[in-house]
């Protein structure tokens, strides 16, 4: 038996509207929410990374430059 939301009838099992008013009685709206709320937040995640590599690359060069400027400091200090 499915009990009507709208005015309480008690509709037989199977039944997708209500036969008194005519209301929708199918519990489809619950589950149309479900498999929506998963593919959302698994669509952004493959861009995110992409900006984190893109900004990663940015910077080593100016790491390399760094590590030069040190190692020529190191050997001017050395020589010296
Ligand atoms: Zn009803």
């Amino acid at each position: 038996m499915i009990t009507c939301p709208h005015c309480g009838f008690q509709a037989p099992d199977g039944m997708t509207e209500c036969p008194r008013c005519g209301a929708d009685m199918r519990p489809a709206p619950r589950e149309r929410r479900v498999p929506n709320i998963p593919k959302r937040p698994q669509d952004p995640l493959p861009e995110r990374p992409a900006s984190d590599r893109s900004s990663g690359k940015i910077s080593w060069p100016l790491i390399l430059l760094g590590l030069a400027i040190a190692v020529l400091i190191f050997f001017t200090l050395l020589k010296t």
